[in-house]
């Protein structure tokens, strides 16, 4: 199931089959669209398309081409208009010199004002942005200083990330302002230039971003009738061919469908309230591997870690409030065989439940299935024993976060004394290497880790094998 977060279904492409596009889109997984606005009257028209059908939502605002339409009694009326109960934001708004339609001032002036009708109103913003990237960031840098309480309600406190203040839809530019983006609460969203094929010499932009941009940031629309995905490239788009967008970020993420749909909902979830929030889980599937979240506590404190905060991964939500016993995790993985490893992860440091581990882990094995364990390599300080030739047999392979193969730096980064735990991962590391064979130790992208020592010391030191975590 997915959700279309940019179609103008408002737009006259569809003044003649517009209960046949629904249809199709319904038909091919589509739960629910969000129409935006441009000007005034086709932001009515979004809300009248809400109020006739439940799977539509609506957005309220004036395009940066119709910016120069926005005076004071106009923006007034998207205000009104945005308190109707099926409008879940203002947009979409933004700024475009690519066709300066609109004079560059009065496109500023128009932004402004909206993002701060979007802030009256706590709502989220739809940012559409076109060679405009600097001027854009400015005022979105700005308004978030000014208010920084919009969209934060004290309860996302712990979290990592600010809660969701919008979406960059269309987005266009490069990695770093990716980030930059995300940590100002925003997401971003291709339509169908992700499906095209980069000219020679050339890599497919979007590709780029999806390499380091986690789904967990990432909404899906397809701005019909505008960009259509491959294979209908040049016909008008339409909200049934989003879930070729959906395949093609699967495939450059190397996640499934599903995990592209579930993740991306949830994230539709928490900027425009639409949809539902996943009850917590203890077993999670992500491609065709089951993880076992079998607790949320942990000896360690890592700053990027959301642990404390909602605990969510790929679109689960894993704050379990009981810790599952041994019998309930059976009972979930059903069948072991079905999947291609089962792996101990979770938020938490699953070595604090060893017995758990190996009464499980045993099980798994006795029915045909791979384990595989994620752990932050304190498992014998844990248990203030060597516990890795208790995992022989059990445990296939091992993977360790090691962060930073900087004691200092990796004390930082997780809140503990730097020399003690840092020597023990190493240790626990080498013993994996001698007991169990296949160990990959990982760091995490853009935590300021350097990765090409840190390869060459798990290659050669400790013989494991290196892998970096794309982090955002
Ligand atoms: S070791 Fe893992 S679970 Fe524990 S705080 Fe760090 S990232 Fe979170
Ligand atoms: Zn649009």
């Amino acid at each position: 199931m997915f959700i279309d977060t940019h179609a103008h279904l408002n737009s006259k492409e569809y003044n003649n089959d517009l209960d046949d596009t629904i249809k199709r889109a319904v038909d091919s997984g589509v739960e629910f669209i969000i129409v935006p606005g441009t000007d005034i009257e086709s932001s009515r028209r979004a809300i009248e398309l809400a109020e006739n059908y439940e799977i539509i939502y609506a957005a309220v605002g004036f395009h940066p081409h119709d910016a120069h339409k926005a005076d004071p009694e106009a923006l007034n009326i998207i205000e009104k208009l945005s308190r109707h109960p099926k409008v879940v934001a203002i947009g979409e708004v933004g700024l475009d010199y690519h066709y300066n339609f609109s004079p560059q001032d009065v496109q500023k002036y128009v932004f402004k004002r909206q993002i701060e009708i979007a802030q009256r109103l706590n709502l989220p913003v739809i940012i559409h942005q076109r060679e405009a990237e600097k001027d854009t960031l400015q005022i979105v840098r700005d308004k978030v200083l000014e208010n920084p309480l919009w969209r934060q309600d004290g309860s996302n406190a712990m979290n990592r990330f600010p809660s969701p203040r919008g979406v960059f839809h269309s987005f266009s530019g490069d990695s770093a302002t990716a980030w930059e983006v995300i940590k100002l609460g925003f997401y971003i969203s291709f339509p169908g230039m992700v499906t095209f094929k980069p000219r020679k010499d050339s890599i497919n932009n979007s590709h780029k971003i999806l390499e380091k941009v986690s789904i967990e940031h990432i909404l899906l629309e397809t701005d019909s009738p505008y960009l259509t995905p491959e294979p209908f490239r040049g016909k008008r788009n339409e909200p049934a061919y989003l879930k070729y967008i959906a395949e093609k970020i699967a495939e450059v993420q190397d996640l499934s469908v599903e995990d592209i749909g579930r993740t991306s909902n949830l994230g539709a979830y928490k900027l425009f309230g639409i949809g539902k929030y996943p009850e917590p889980t203890y077993v999670y599937k992500i491609r065709n591997s089951l993880y076992l979240n079998i607790t949320i506590r942990c000896n360690a404190d890592c700053w990027f870690c959301d642990r404390k905060g909602e605990a969510l991964v790929k679109g689960y939500n894993l704050k379990i409030k009981e810790e599952p016993t041994p019998e309930e995790i059976i009972k979930a993985i059903e069948d072991p065989k079905k999947y291609d490893e089962i792996v101990f992860c979770g938020y938490g440091e699953p070595t604090i439940r060893l017995d758990v581990i190996k009464q499980v882990g045993n099980w798994i094995k006795q029915n045909g299935g791979k384990v595989r364990l994620n752990t932050d390599g304190h498992g014998s300080l844990i248990n203030h024993r060597n516990i890795v030739p208790e995992l022989v047999g059990i445990v296939d392979s091992v993977s360790i976060s090691l962060n930073s193969i900087d004691p200092e730096q990796y004390g930082k980064m997780m809140h503990l004394d730097p020399e003690k735990y840092f020597n023990a991962m190493i240790e626990f590391a080498k013993e994996s290497v001698k007991y169990i064979g296949d160990v990959t130790m990982t760091i995490v992208d853009l935590t300021g880790a350097d990765e090409i020592k840190a390869k060459k010391f798990v290659e050669n030191e400790i013989g494991a094998k290196f892998k970096n975590r794309p982090y955002f």
